[in-house]
């Protein structure tokens, strides 16, 4: 699986000293839509990042209160998932996404974002993923992405104090 990673990665052919910003604006181009980096003060015992695909966007949430070099993880994993088509139940389709408006029921939202959505198989897969990534790149420190639009910004500040403030840890 690492050689299998590591080809479809080097496919790429990215600069050596790419970053995890570079990275993402190149998996944005090949998608042909943005993704965008969006960091999240999750809290410690909250799943440290996650991905999103919307039906316009895909969304990578990353924990803001940490390192940049887990930060540098957390984004490199979660953009794995995304490389390797992983959708799980974390995947958002336009029927799924309206869920995420004001009407959403915490508990179906939380369950689609929980991290176990995704098979063990995919977890190691994005791990392994993740690892070529910051392989090929240097650990200078970089603001991660562009500003999402205020919409977006919107949803995500709900989904925040929805899912993550008060964790009951179910
Ligand atoms: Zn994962």
């Amino acid at each position: 699986m690492l050689r299998h990673c590591e080809s479809r990665f080097a496919e790429w052919r990215l600069p050596p000293s790419s970053t995890i910003t570079t990275v993402a604006q190149e998996l944005s181009r090949r998608r042909g839509r943005p993704i965008h980096l969006i960091p999240l003060a999750l809290g410690a015992d909250q799943p440290s990042g996650l991905s999103l695909t919307l039906p316009t966007m895909d969304v990578v949430a990353y924990e803001a209160e940490t390192s940049r070099t887990h930060q540098e993880h957390i984004i490199a994993h979660e953009l794995a998932h995304i490389m390797c088509g992983h959708t799980g139940s974390i995947s958002i389709d336009e029927n799924v996404a309206r869920l995420v408006f004001p009407n959403l029921d915490p508990g179906l939202v939380r369950e689609m974002l929980h991290r176990a959505g995704y098979g063990d198989e995919h977890e190691l897969e994005a791990e392994i993923m993740a690892s070529v990534i910051l392989r090929r790149m240097n650990a200078r420190p970089e603001r991660a992405g562009p500003t999402p639009p205020a919409e977006v910004q919107e949803v995500l500040d709900r989904l925040e104090k929805t899912f993550f403030s008060d964790g009951d840890g179910s």
